[in-house]
């Protein structure tokens, strides 16, 4: 069954989002169970809602504690991903639902990772990828898109821009797209899973969050686990959001509407998003759980890549956008900061860092 984040009205079979509002959907399982088995992200298939057929191997990533501080701070190194993000996971879940539905060309709307792990397994999986990329996107992410042999849509204007072209343009495609795809968070969800296992429950998680997909996900993964009695309680949730294009911590901190921002621009490409299609679901897990969002300027999510470089960890700006929070944030008990991409990815603005930008 699928559930609107907004309206609230239920769904029996798949939809890319609500029929009647559209807005997002959140999968909603009554048959979970839990029972890991075997490596890597699909050990949690009794969890997920599709069966397994498109996997490379993602999630299982490390979780690294912090050394030289006092608190209890880990890293979840999400770029050590198949293409380098968070995405895969989500993917692995779409394109095992898109190949068992007959699906042969794959449609994305990116700001750029998406593009690239939507692209890696459409290829894995015989399938045509399009991808459709705002004007700002990376050069090394473009490049990323084209190795893997996908057709690419540059699309003037923003992320917005792009998502419109790619629904008035990729009739008959699987849409793969961030927020209008509820598969998309089902994987996703798993980073919960595995931190549960890696450490127990964290006291709190703080996520770079654009469209607010993985802050909505792991807060799911956990109450999934709080339902099935396998825990008390669950992290309180921090969104991360660049000062530039920040909609859903506004939002959740003025208790006002989602607006989104009109011209915005940022070294943190891969949040700046200002379409938040999971921002109402994650100012819910914010305040359902305690947490919150905090916004971050470029200066410091540049001295977060930096810290992180230091520590061994190459994050793209994005991903140090967690560091950055909790930076403003001080201690929050044992806390998760999710690094959500290799600095592989952008790796000019690590030569910014690298050249003293930033305070
Ligand atoms: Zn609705």
């Amino acid at each position: 069954m699928f559930r609107c984040t907004d309206c609230g009205a239920e769904h029996p079979s798949f939809r890319y989002t609500c029929p009647r509002c559209g807005s997002a959907l959140l999968f909603v399982g009554d048959e979970l169970s839990w029972r890991p088995d075997g490596a890597g992200m699909w050990r949690y298939r009794s969890m997920l809602p599709v069966d397994r057929r498109v996997t490379m191997c993602e999630g299982g990533t490390p979780l690294i504690r912090r050394r030289d501080v006092e608190d209890e701070v880990y890293l979840k190194v999400e770029g050590n991903n198949p293409t380098g993000s968070f995405k895969d996971r989500g993917t692995s879940v779409i394109l095992s639902d898109a190949v068992g539905r007959g699906f042969s060309t794959m449609a994305v709307a990116s700001t750029g990772n998406m593009g690239a792990s939507v692209a890696a397994y459409s290829a894995y999986s015989n399938l045509e990828a399009l991808v459709f990329l705002p004007a700002d996107v990376p050069d090394e992410k473009v490049a990323q898109i084209l190795a893997y042999g996908a057709r690419l849509v540059r699309v003037e204007g923003s992320f917005r821009e792009a998502a419109r072209a790619m629904r008035e343009e990729a009739d008959g495609a699987y849409l793969a797209t961030t927020g209008l795809n509820p598969y998309f968070i089902e994987g996703l969800k798993t980073v919960a899973f595995e931190l549960f296992e890696q450490m127990g429950v964290p006291d709190t998680v703080i996520v770079p969050t654009g469209t607010g997909g993985l802050l909505t996900a792991v807060h799911k993964g956990f109450e999934e686990l709080r339902a099935l009695g396998m825990t008390t309680s669950v992290p309180r949730m921090v969104a991360a959001q660049a000062a530039a294009a920040a909609p859903i911590v506004e939002a959740w901190r003025d208790r006002g509407p989602l607006r989104t921002p009109e011209e915005a621009s940022s070294i943190a490409s891969a949040i700046l998003v200002k379409e938040p299609y999971n921002g109402l679901s994650a100012i819910a897990a914010m305040d359902r759980s305690g947490g919150g969002g905090i916004e971050v300027t470029d200066d410091e999510i540049i001295a977060a890549v930096r810290e992180l470089g230091r520590e061994g960890v190459f994050a793209e700006p994005s991903a140090a956008a967690s560091l950055a929070a909790y930076r403003k944030t001080g201690k929050a008990g044992r806390t998760v900061l999710i690094v959500t991409g290799s600095g592989l990815k952008d790796p000019m603005a690590a030569l910014e860092a690298a050249r003293g930008r930033g305070p």
